[in-house]
C-alpha cells in the first residue's frame, strides 16, 4: 500500500512538472511574468512587505508556503527573495506558535499525551528544545504549517524555538528561492543572452548541489530525530557497544541433564542430535534467526500464511521460555508453594504430626517431565511439519540479504533477528572464580543447596529466591538498590518483601555495596555492606538472578548494516532495523522482556515484513507479572509516568482486606490499584498484588485495550466471592466520585417529588 502510494506520488509529481514545462513553452508565461514583475517593481518597497504579510497570513491559515517561496525567488531574484521569505516564514511560524501556545496548549496537550508518537516527541522537545526543533525543521516529518502549531503545544521555550527555526529553515528556504530564481532567468529569457555559458553551468550545478545538501541534511536530521525519540522512549541508548569477541554461548549440554530421560526427550525434540539440515531454497520470504518465542511465532505464522521460511536455532528450540525460563521456573514455584502450604496449614486447622518431607529432587524431576512434555510444541519435528526449513547452527549475516548457517548460505527477502537475551556478566570481584548458577544452569540442580545467595532482587531473583526458601534453603538475597523489585510501586514490592522476609525467612541485603566473593573451604564467602552494616555470609551456591544482556555477538550485524546498542538491536516503531529488509522481535530489541511481548512483536513483524501493514509496537498494551507469593502484576502506566505524559491522573486503591474472598482465603495482604484519566475516566494503568494477580490482571488489560473507563469495571458483574471483585469495587468507588453534592441534591429533589 505504502509503495503504491509512493508510485502514485511520483507519477503525479512528474505529470505536474511536465505540465509546468509544457505550459512554460505554450502559454505566454513570459509576458505575464514580465507584466506582473513590472507591477511589483512599481510598488517599490511595498512589494516585498506585501509578500511578507501574505506569507504570514498563509502560514497562520495553514496554506503551504512553498508556492510563495518559489514565487518570491522568481519575482525578486535570489538575494531579495531569500530575505523576503526568510522574514515572512519566520514571522508566520512565530505567529502560529504563539497562537497555539496561548489558546490551545492546555486542551490539545491532553490529547497529544495519549498519542505515543506525539507524546515521545513532546517529551523529547521539552528536554532538548533547541536540538529537537532544529531537527524537526530540517526533517520534513510534519508539514511546515502544522509543525508551527504543534511546536506551540509542546514544552519548548520560545527563545529555543525562534533560534532553532531561524537556523533550521535556512536550507529549504534557500533551495526553494533558488529554484524560483532559476525559473526567473528561464522565463525572463534575457539572462541567457547576457549571461555566458559558464555562468549558466554554474547556476545549475549550484541548484543540484543545493538539492543534494538539503536531501543529505534531511536524512541526517530524520535519523537523529528517530534516535532522540527512541532514546526518549528508553528503548535504546545511543552509541555502539563493544561486543565480546570471546563470548561463548551456552550449550544445551550445560542446561540439561544428559543422563536424564526427560531431558533427553526434550533434546530429541528441540535439538535432535541426528538432525540433518535441509538443502536451502533458492530464496526465502523470511529467514528467522533464533528459535525462542519470537522466532517460533514469526516462523509458524509466516509459514502458515504460505511464506517460504527458514528458522535457525543454535541451541534448543523454545529458547529461554521453554528451557530455562518461564516453564521450569513456574513448575518449581508451584512445587515450592505445595511445600509452603504443607508447612503452613495450622492457620486452617490442618496439623501434621511431623515436619513434611520435601523432596527437592522429586520437584525437579516433575519440572523436567512437564517441560519435556511441553517441548513437543516447539520441536524441530513440529516446525518441519508446519513447512518451515529448520536449520540447527549458529546463524549470522554475511551481507544485507544473506545469512550463513552451518556452511550454508540462505538468501532472504526479509529476515527477523530473534536471538533473545541472557544473564549479564556481573562485574563482582571473585564471582567468576567462585562459580555460580544463572537461569541457564540452575535448573540442572538435583539436590537442594543448604545455603544459597541470590544476587539481584528483580523478578527472576525474587521468584527463585522464594522458591528455594520454600524448599528449605537458607536464602540470602543481595540487591544493589533499595528493597526488592524497584521498578514496581513501592507499597506493592513492600508487601512481597514482607512476605519473603517474614513468611519465608529470606535475608535481604539491599542497598548492597562492595560485594566481594571468595572461595573458601566448604563454600563461598560473600562480603557485602548493606545499610551501614557489614555482612560476611557463607553459602554453598550462588545464583545470579539480575540483569539481562542481548545476544548480539557473532550475528554479523555490521555486515548486514543493522544498528545496535548495548541494549539490543535498534528498531523503529514497526520493528524495522536500519536495514529495511531486516526486522527484530523479542528480548533482543525490547525492554519488555516477556514471552507474551515476544509473541506480540512477532505477530507485528509478520504483518509488517511480509505484507504492507504498518503495525506499531507502541500500540501494544503489554501487561506483566512477577510470580512471587503474592504476585505483583502490572499493566499500562505507573502514576508518575502518566503524570509526566500530561495526564491528570486519579488513582483508586482497593485493599484486599476488604474483599471477602481474600479474607476467606487468608490472603488479605495485597491490593488492586487503578490509575485513570480524570478528564475522561479512561483507565491508564493498574497494579495488582494478590496470590493470583496475573490472572486478575487480564480484566484490566482488556479494559485498557478496549479503551474503557473505570465505570466499566463497576457495571461488569463479577462472580461472588472472588478476589477479582476488588476491581468491581474500584469501579464502584469511581462511580461514587461522580455523585457530587449537586448531583446528589438533584437526585434527592427528584425522589422527594416522586414520593
Ligand atoms: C528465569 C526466567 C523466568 C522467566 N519467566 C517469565 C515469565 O514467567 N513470563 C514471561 O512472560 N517471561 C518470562 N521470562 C522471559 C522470557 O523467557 C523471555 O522474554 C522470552 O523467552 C524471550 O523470547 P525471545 O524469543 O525473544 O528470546 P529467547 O527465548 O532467548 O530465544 C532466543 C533464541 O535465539 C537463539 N540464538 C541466539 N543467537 C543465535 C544465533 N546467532 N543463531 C541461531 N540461534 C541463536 C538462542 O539459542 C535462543 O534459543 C523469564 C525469563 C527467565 C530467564
Amino acid at each position: 500500500m505504502a509503495s503504491h502510494m509512493k508510485s502514485i506520488k511520483v507519477i503525479f509529481g512528474a505529470a505536474l512538472l511536465a505540465g509546468a514545462i509544457t505550459g512554460l513553452f505554450l502559454l505566454p508565461v513570459r509576458q505575464w511574468f514580465l507584466a506582473f514583475e513590472d507591477y511589483v517593481r512599481q510598488l517599490g518597497g511595498l512589494g516585498p512587505v506585501l509578500v511578507i504579510l501574505a506569507y504570514i497570513a498563509s502560514t497562520v491559515f495553514f496554506i503551504p508556503g512553498s508556492a510563495l517561496t518559489i514565487g518570491s525567488g522568481t519575482l525578486f531574484g535570489l538575494q531579495t527573495g531569500f530575505i523576503v521569505v526568510f522574514i515572512g516564514a519566520n514571522l508566520g511560524a512565530l505567529c502560529s506558535f504563539l497562537l497555539a501556545r496561548s489558546f490551545l496548549r492546555d486542551k490539545v496537550a491532553a490529547w497529544a499525551a495519549a498519542n505515543p508518537k506525539f507524546r515521545s516527541l513532546d517529551q523529547a522537545i521539552g528536554k532538548q528544545g533547541f536540538k529537537m526543533v532544529l531537527l524537526t525543521r530540517l526533517s520534513p516529518v510534519f508539514p511546515f504549517v502544522l509543525l508551527n502549531y504543534f511546536l506551540g503545544l509542546t514544552a519548548v521555550r520560545l527563545g529555543a524555538y525562534v533560534l532553532a527555526s531561524l537556523i533550521g529553515m535556512l536550507p529549504a528556504t534557500f533551495l526553494f528561492v533558488y529554484i524560483g530564481a532559476a525559473a526567473r532567468d528561464a522565463i525572463a529569457g534575457g539572462a541567457s543572452e547576457t549571461t555566458d555559458f559558464y555562468q549558466q553551468i554554474f547556476k545549475y550545478v549550484g541548484l543540484a548541489a543545493t538539492v543534494a545538501v538539503v536531501v543529505i541534511v534531511t536524512r541526517i536530521a530524520r535519523k537523529a530525530l528517530r534516535e532522540a525519540e527512541q532514546a526518549q522512549n528508553g528503548s535504546v541508548i545511543v552509541g555502539k557497544p563493544r561486543l565480546d569477541p570471546n563470548h561463548r554461548p551456552a550449550s544445551f549440554k550445560e542446561m540439561m541433564l544428559l543422563d536424564d530421560a526427560h531431558d533427553n526427550q526434550l533434546i530429541e525434540n528441540c535439538h535432535p542430535p541426528r538432525w540433518v539440515n535441509p538443502t536451502p531454497a533458492s530464496k526465502y520470504n523470511l529467514v528467522v534467526i533464533g528459535g525462542g518465542t519470537a522466532g517460533l511465532v514469526s516462523a509458524a505464522g509466516a509459514a502458515g500464511l504460505g511464506a517460504k521460511v527458514a528458522l535457525i536455532e543454535r541451541n534448543l528450540m523454545g529458547g529461554d521460555c521453554l528451557n530455562v525460563g518461564c516453564v521450569p521456573s513456574k513448575a518449581l514455584i508451584r512445587a515450592a508453594r505445595a511445600a509452603y502450604e504443607a508447612r503452613s496449614g495450622a492457620e486452617f486447622g490442618v496439623h501434621l504430626d511431623c515436619e513434611p518431607k520435601i523432596a527437592f529432587s522429586a520437584a525437579m524431576e516433575r519440572m523436567r517431565k512437564l517441560r519435556a512434555g511441553i517441548s513437543f510444541n516447539d520441536s524441530v519435528e513440529r516446525f518441519t511439519k508446519l513447512g518451515v526449513d529448520v536449520f540447527i547452527g549458529n546463524g549470522h549475516f554475511v551481507g544485507p540479504s544473506n545469512v550463513e548457517v552451518a556452511g550454508r548460505r540462505l538468501e532472504f527477502d526479509r529476515a527477523v533477528i530473534a536471538t533473545g537475551a541472557r544473564a549479564s556478566d556481573l562485574p563482582v570481584p571473585g564471582l567468576k572464580e567462585a562459580g555460580y548458577f544463572t537461569n541457564e544452569t540452575v535448573f540442572t540442580l538435583t539436590s537442594l543447596p543448604r545455603r544459597i545467595a541470590v544476587i539481584g532482587a528483580g523478578p527472576i531473583g525474587c521468584e527463585l529466591a522464594q522458591a528455594f526458601a520454600r524448599f528449605g534453603s537458607e536464602v540470602f538475597l543481595i540487591e544493589a538498590l533499595h528493597g526488592i523489585m524497584p521498578n514496581e510501586d513501592p507499597d506493592a514490592s513492600e508487601i512481597v518483601r514482607r512476605s519473603m522476609m517474614e513468611g519465608d525467612g529470606i535475608k535481604l541485603m539491599c542497598c548492597g555495596k562492595d560485594l566481594k566473593i571468595s572461595e573458601i573451604e566448604g563454600g563461598k564467602r560473600l562480603s557485602v555492606d548493606s545499610h551501614d552494616e557489614h555482612y560476611d555470609i557463607v553459602v554453598d551456591e550462588i545464583l545470579v538472578g539480575g540483569g539481562r544482556r542481548p545476544n548480539l555477538e557473532g550475528l554479523g550485524l555490521d555486515e548486514a548494516g543493522v544498528e545496535y546498542t548495548a541494549k539490543g538491536v535498534t528498531v523503529d516503531d514497526r520493528l524495522r532495523t536500519s536495514n529495511r529488509r531486516i526486522y527484530a522481535a523479542g528480548d533482543i530489541c525490547s525492554r519488555y522482556k516477556f514471552t507474551h511481548a515476544a509473541d506480540a512483536m512477532a505477530r507485528i513483524v509478520i504483518a509488517n515484513a511480509l505484507f504492507v501493514a504498518r503495525r506499531k509496537v507502541t500500540d501494544l498494551v503489554i501487561p506483566w507479572c512477577t510470580y512471587t507469593d503474592p504476585e505483583i502484576a502490572h499493566v499500562g502506566y505507573y502514576e508518575k509516568d502518566a503524570r509526566a505524559d500530561g495526564f491528570e491522573v486519579a488513582t483508586i486503591t482497593q485493599p484486599l482486606c476488604e474483599v471477602d474472598r481474600a479474607v476467606l482465603d487468608g490472603e488479605e495482604d495485597g491490593f488492586a490499584r487503578v490509575h485513570y484519566d480524570q478528564k475522561t475516566g479512561k483507565i491508564l494503568g493498574g497494579t495488582i498484588v494478590a496470590r493470583h494477580a496475573g490472572e486478575m490482571l487480564g480484566e484490566l488489560t482488556l479494559a485498557i485495550t478496549a479503551k474503557q473507563s473505570v465505570g466499566m469495571l463497576s457495571s461488569t458483574i463479577h462472580t461472588y466471592p472472588t478476589q477479582a471483585e476488588a476491581l468491581r469495587k474500584i469501579g464502584d468507588a469511581y462511580m461514587r466520585t461522580k455523585l457530587t453534592p449537586t448531583v446528589k441534591k438533584i437526585f434527592s429533589k427528584w425522589l422527594a417529588w416522586r414520593r
